[in-house]
């Protein structure tokens, strides 16, 4: 195997938040787990650009975002070929079942409030890398 399909196999997740408390957080759960690639983004405008330029495969979206809120960053990498089939897990600061059904009307793969518990989205997250 070559050097660049060994880091292919690593799988490269986007972190889009804002709050950078949360973002911290996210970001030192995943990156004690070695097989995982790291990216952040803060705003809407820069999770599209970097997830364009990144290819991740999975996406972890904040749907409160300033000006271009995670709802519409969603709907508009889902018209983008190259981010139309990338798997997205929104993350909400609201449980209610419309926030859900608003989350997978737009194209997101699975929802989660926040706060979450630590072992609850480790385990969300492996699975949708692996399904
Ligand atoms: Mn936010």
């Amino acid at each position: 195997m070559t050097k660049d399909m060994a880091q292919r196999d690593r799988k490269r997740i986007l972190i889009v938040e804002d709050n950078l408390d949360v973002q911290e957080l996210l970001y030192q759960l995943l990156e004690e787990e070695e097989s995982y690639e790291l990216a952040l983004a803060e705003t809407g405008y820069e999770a599209i650009a970097q997830a364009q330029q990144i290819q991740p495969d999975l996406i972890l979206m904040d749907m409160s975002l300033p000006e271009l809120s995670g709802w519409e960053v969603v709907e508009q990498m889902r018209q983008m070929p190259m981010l139309t089939h990338t798997t997205i897990l929104a993350l909400t600061a609201h449980a209610s079942q419309a926030d859900k059904e608003r989350a997978t009307s737009v194209g997101c793969n699975a929802h989660m409030s926040k706060p979450f518990e630590v072992a609850a989205i480790l385990e969300v997250i492996e699975h949708l890398l692996t399904s």
